[in-house]
Parts: C-alpha cells; sequence; structure tokens
C-alpha cells in the first residue's frame, strides 16, 4: 500500500442487506448474545491487552526481540490509563478501549488504546514498560497508516543491531537505539513515519533493511516470507509455527486457535463436530497436533471468508460449528451443511498457496528464522527450543494431509479437481 501512495480503503454502502431469512437471524443473533460467556482470558471486560502479563508469567511474551519470553516491566504495561470502551459496529463482546493520556504525551482517545499486540510491540519487544509511551507510538502508526506489529517488530531489530554493533550512532542519527530507551523507540518511530534518515531504510521492511545493513543483520530478522513475526512465541505453543511457515501471508497469527485451546477436554469440546476428540499438548509436533492444525486452519480460513471474528466465534458453544452452518442457511438461503461450508476455508488455502506458487514463493518460503530453533534466553520457558528436524517433519506431514507435494507443497492435481479448482491447475505448476 505505502509503494501505491495507498493509506486506507473505505466502503460505504446505502441499500439495506437483505438476508433470506430475517427472523432465523434475528433468533440466532440474540442466542448468540445470551449464551455469551467471557472467556478465561476476559477479552471483552478487559480486551485484548489483558493477556500481557498473562503470557509474561507462562514465558510466552516475546521480549528483547524474541531473545527471551517474560519481561519485568510487563505488570506495568497492565496497568490502565482507561477512557471508555469502544467496540467495532454493533459487537456485543466490545473489547475495544480508549485512552487518554495528558502528560508527558497527548493520547486522543480518537485513536483507540494499544491491543496485545502493539503491546508487546513497542513494549517488551522493545524493553519498554511505559503505558504511555505505547499509547502514543500506537497513536503515531494509526495516525500514519503504519501496522504495529511490523514497526515495533523492527525497531526490535534495529535495536538488537546497535546492540551487537551491526549499527554504530552514525547509522541511526546518533539515536542510542539500545532496548529499553524509550526516547529512541519513539524518535525511530517517528524517522520512519516520516521516512528520515535511518527512518527511511527501515521503512523499506526487515529484509530490504537486514540486507543494507550487512554484518549478519539478516541473523537477526525474525521474519517469515519477509514479514516480521507478530508476538505469539512457538517455542511455548508449536502450532504457532507450522501456522507461521505455512500461512500464505507469512507469519500470521490469526491463522487458527493456538495450542493451548485444544490442550484441555473444555477446549476440545467446542470441536467435537469436527471429530476431534481428544486434547493435544502444547509442545507436541506429532501427526495429532498437525491433524488439530489442518482441520482448524481450514475452521478460520472459513470464518475470515465469512467475516466472523473469532473472539465471538467461541459463544456458540458445543454447537459452535453447527451455528454457523445455521447462520449461513438463515443469511443466503442455501441449502448447506458443515462438510460443504469447512470446503470454503481448504479452498482458500489451496487458492492462496498456489497464488503464492504463481508468485516465485517456494516450501523454502516456508521455513521459521533460526531463532526459534535456539534456546530462549530468558523468562520461565528459559531454554526451551523447536527441535528443527520434528519441524521439518511436522510440515511435511502437513502438506501430505493437504494432499500436497510433500516435498514442495505443490498442490496435486486430483486435489484442485476435488475442490473444483481444476482452473488453477496450470499456474505455479
Ligand atoms: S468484533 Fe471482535 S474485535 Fe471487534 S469488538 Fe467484537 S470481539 Fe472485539
Amino acid at each position: 500500500m505505502g509503494s501505491k501512495n495507498l493509506k486506507a480503503i473505505a466502503v460505504r454502502g446505502k441499500k439495506r442487506v437483505k438476508v433470506a431469512d430475517g427472523e432465523a437471524v434475528k433468533r440466532l443473533s440474540k442466542a448468540l448474545r445470551d449464551s455469551y460467556e467471557e472467556p478465561y482470558f476476559s477479552i471483552g471486560n478487559l480486551g485484548t491487552a489483558r493477556v500481557t502479563t498473562m503470557l509474561s508469567e507462562q514465558g510466552i511474551l516475546p521480549t528483547f526481540n524474541f531473545r527471551e519470553g517474560s519481561f519485568d516491566g510487563a505488570e506495568t504495561m497492565a496497568k490502565t490509563i482507561l477512557k471508555r470502551r469502544g467496540t467495532c459496529y454493533g459487537c456485543f463482546v466490545r473489547c475495544k478501549r480508549k485512552v487518554h493520556v495528558g502528560e508527558p504525551y497527548f493520547v486522543d482517545p480518537l485513536y483507540g488504546r494499544p491491543e496485545y499486540e502493539t503491546m508487546a510491540a513497542f513494549g517488551s519487544m522493545c524493553g519498554i514498560g511505559d503505558l504511555k509511551a505505547i499509547s502514543k507510538a500506537n497513536q503515531f502508526c494509526n495516525a500514519y497508516g503504519l501496522d504495529t506489529i511490523s514497526t515495533g517488530s523492527i525497531i526490535s531489530f534495529a535495536m538488537e543491531c546497535y546492540e551487537r554493533d551491526i549499527l554504530t550512532l552514525g547509522d541511526t542519527d546518533g539515536l542510542e537505539l539500545r532496548f529499553g530507551n524509550t526516547e529512541a523507540m519513539m524518535s525511530m518511530l517517528e524517522k520512519i513515519g516520516k521516512r528520515e534518515g535511518p527512518g527511511d531504510v527501515l521503512a523499506e521492511g526487515i529484509c530490504p533493511a537486514a540486507e543494507k545493513f550487512g554484518k549478519g543483520a539478516i541473523n537477526v530478522a525474525i521474519h517469515v516470507k519477509g514479514m516480521p513475526a507478530p508476538f505469539n512465541e512457538p517455542r511455548g505453543k508449536v502450532g504457532v509455527g507450522l501456522a507461521y511457515g505455512a500461512s500464505a501471508t507469512g507469519p500470521d497469527h490469526m491463522e487458527f486457535p493456538h495450542d493451548p485451546f485444544w490442550a484441555s477436554e473444555a477446549g476440545v469440546a467446542l470441536l467435537r463436530p469436527l471429530g476431534i476428540l481428544k486434547p493435544v499438548d502444547v509442545y507436541d509436533l506429532g501427526p495429532k497436533k498437525v491433524r488439530l492444525f489442518v482441520y482448524l486452519q481450514q475452521y478460520w480460513d472459513l470464518l475470515n471468508s465469512l467475516g466472523i471474528c473469532v473472539f465471538t466465534a467461541k459463544p456458540f458453544g458445543p454447537q459452535t460449528l453447527n451455528g454457523i452452518v445455521d447462520y449461513v442457511k438463515a443469511l443466503t438461503g442455501w441449502e448447506t451443511s458443515l462438510f460443504d461450508i469447512l470446503k470454503v476455508g481448504e479452498r482458500h488455502a489451496n487458492m492462496a498457496r498456489v497464488f503464492n506458487l504463481r508468485e516465485g514463493f517456494t516450501a523454502r518460503d516456508n521455513l521459521l528464522p533460526d531463532r526459534f530453533f535456539q534456546p530462549m534466553e530468558g523468562g520461565t520457558l528459559k531454554g526451551k527450543k523447536i527441535d528443527r528436524e520434528e519441524f521439518s517433519k511436522a510440515m511435511e506431514t502437513y502438506y501430505e494431509m493437504m494432499d500436497w507435494d510433500p516435498k514442495t507443497g505443490v498442490p496435486k492435481r486430483g486435489k484442485l479437481s476435488e475442490l473444483d479448482l481444476d482452473w488453477l491447475s496450470h499456474e505455479g505448476q
């Protein structure tokens, strides 16, 4: 978008949306609202930022460019400067928040508040526990149309480069770009937004910047397919590593529900309609985990296709998946089924894979950065790492379960035909 000078796309319509069965839609919406129960991490009452301290305690809060997994400042970050609650249009969960800060930075409630990913981006990743500064960074990114995950990640990467002498004071416009230096983080953020000096280089993205810096900078660039990793630690929930590698859009933390959800009987109870009956350990990278990943990736692909927020999907309870089928029927009038709509998710994954192949991506682009195969240097999971061989095997199993070539990840002709996607067979082959 930046290369096209495009800041946002806004869509406005004036006509009413017609649905097939208005009464059924109302009934299902009411049932959804009435049966909503706050999950254990209190998404509605406390917002996504609530998980910051929880992840720090569990040792899976990415800290200092993914070197550690717990951050002392996380407690400070959880303290609130809350002004009021906010929401996306018409949502009963209302997980958004708005904050106001007067001094030392002015933060306007109009810009909301930092979500969890933003808290980690400018907080633990940069070694900063100043919630006001993080809120200001959030406002700056929103005003400039910058993605907070990539921007915080790139500053954290530059901080590590500085501490390893890959960058010098001469490269940073005189900024002491060390972890924990709030002023330097804020200045570099502004330079990126305004494309000034070193900010102009970082604004090009993590890989072009690493290439320009040289001196092994690429080894501390935590990315997949050129996109910086979001702040979910694959060494503490290994399925997330699969998602980071397999996702067509780079390391996407919204590719599937994370491992802890299906490590308990309560979590698995929601997945019975998929034939998933037993919990799988968060550190298991065997075929059982891959199977869960395949099914749940398709389920979340379906939610993305339908425009359903994952934070609202759970309250359908044990009928989650069947509830979604009823919704689709009521909205569209289609005679559909769980089997039929899950194929939408599978089709989505296959089309995205073929698109990437056509654009020149190969199986090599599905690899994780070295850091995730190295032991964590600090936090409650200190020493934890992913076994490289186990990961490669899991990725191969994933390709096999998807009916893709186990070495290249290219969808087989028969699979594309089964999904009624024959017209894609000539692409990327
Ligand atoms: S739609 Fe999702 S993100 Fe938006 S307020 Fe509701 S729960 Fe939160």
